[in-house]
């Protein structure tokens, strides 16, 4: 018998302490911090404390190596109390840390890692530019050799963690000549924040994950060493490509567990709130809706439980990811809809959290690829004529 639904005792140890630690640390201040549009190096630094940004990192590097599945449940558990806890880790764990872990040399694992595996700072990944969002490959951002520097030119925009006090470096996407068929040739390389001519300057005015950080990056002459590539010369498309496969189970999480609390929520208020001298949830159509969150919830976790199995026992999960990801985050925005649907006015307040989560679901169908770009990747997959553009 192998199809076994048990999860591990260590994976239930795991959602008991996040669950503690989300529910004690992060929902007293989650509103307030949403408010302010306020970024919390405490909260990270718990995070880190708590080993949640090592989970898919080797002991050698002060991670616990504990697997997809496990870091996906640390996701899911944030983003049930706060989606803009989960994005700092999330974004931390498989967009900053996964690239310089995967495809890092041995130095550049060595200087970078430990602190970010332990939440005392943040890397981020310059993907997106004004004019290359969906369209990845479209980078304008260049880079090119003068003696032993990469000097670089460019912006990147909607970059998340990458110009707070504690962001340290970013992994940034840049064209680097033409490859021998013509195209783009692609390279990533790592930029220090606090280099000259490398500014990172806060995005504000978000409607969601305002206590996240978002940047926007500008570089103008930036003279980094040669030896800060990652990887090899052109390997930068091939890179992007496996790291979102990665971050795509994150944001499946962030969905998962974003539909759960609202899911909760509408639950609890369900039983409190009555009308017509009873409790809401006993009329038949509430009563259903409840039934029908629940059950997409459920299905929702199948998948991205089995996109992290096959990442955890190193199969192909690209296809899966990107199934896990469009699934989790519609459910995500149906589930937060109904949830408000049954506080009715009051669900549109900040006093209760549905507020914050009808609005947070909304990146998950645009971040890391939008759904209309899950369903190409799926299209592909699948075999469909064309390249389903
Ligand atoms: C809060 C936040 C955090 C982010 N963090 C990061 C980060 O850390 N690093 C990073 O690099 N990026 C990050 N992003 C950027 C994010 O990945 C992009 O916003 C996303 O990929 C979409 O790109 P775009 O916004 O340019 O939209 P566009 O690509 O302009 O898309 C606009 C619309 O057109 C649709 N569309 C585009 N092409 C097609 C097509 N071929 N077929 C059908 N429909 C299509 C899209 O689905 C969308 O509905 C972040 C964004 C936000 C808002």
């Amino acid at each position: 018998m192998a199809l076994d639904f048990d999860l591990t005792e260590e994976h239930n140890m795991l959602r008991k302490m996040v669950r503690t630690f989300a529910e004690k640390e992060i929902a007293p201040v989650a509103q307030e911090l949403d408010d302010k549009e306020e970024f919390s190096i405490l909260l990270t630094n718990r995070m880190g404390e708590l080993g949640l940004f090592g989970l898919c990192v080797s002991e050698e590097y002060g991670g616990s190596d504990m697997g997809y599945l496990s870091y996906i449940i640390a996701t899911e558990e944030i983003a049930r109390i706060d989606g803009s806890q989960a994005a700092t880790l999330a974004a931390g764990c498989s967009l900053g840390i996964s690239p310089i872990y995967y495809f890092g040399n041995d130095d550049q694992k060595s200087q970078w890692l430990p602190d970010l595996v332990t939440g005392k700072t943040l890397a981020s990944f310059g993907l997106t530019e004004p004019d290359a969002g969906s369209d990845a490959g479209a980078t304008k951002t260049t880079a090119y050799l003068e003696g032993d520097r990469w000097v670089i030119n460019g912006s990147k925009i909607f970059i998340t963690n990458s110009s707070t006090e504690i962001s340290a470096i970013c992994v940034v996407q840049a064209v680097t000549g033409k490859s021998q068929d013509g195209s783009k040739e692609l390279s990533c390389i790592l930029v220090p924040n606090g280099t000259p001519e490398f500014v990172a300057k806060p995005m504000h005015g978000k409607m969601v994950w305002r206590a996240s950080n978002t940047g926007e990056l500008y570089f103008k002459d930036c003279r980094v060493p040669k030896k800060n590539l990652l990887g090899k010369r052109g390997e930068g498309f091939h890179q992007m490509l496996e790291t979102l496969d990665g971050g795509r189970l994150s944001i499946g999480a962030m969905g998962l567990g974003g539909a759960q609390g609202a899911f909760e929520c509408a639950m609890k208020y369900s039983h409190e709130r009555e009308q017509f001298g009873r409790p809401i949830g006993s009329f038949q159509v509430n009563a259903f809706k409840l039934a029908d969150m629940y059950t997409e919830i459920e299905m929702a976790r199948l998948l991205l439980y089995k996109a992290c199995w096959l990442a955890d026992n190193k199969r192909p999960f690209s296809k899966e990811s990107a199934m896990a990801k469009l699934v989790c985050s519609e459910t995500y925005h149906r589930v937060a809809n109904h949830a408000v649907q049954l506080h009715g006015g009051y669900g549109l307040m900040k006093e209760y959290p549905v507020e914050r989560h009808y609005r947070n679901q909304k990146l998950l169908d645009i971040g890391e690829g939008t759904s209309e770009v899950q369903r190409i990747v799926i299209a592909r997959h699948i075999g469909v004529p064309g390249k389903a553009l």
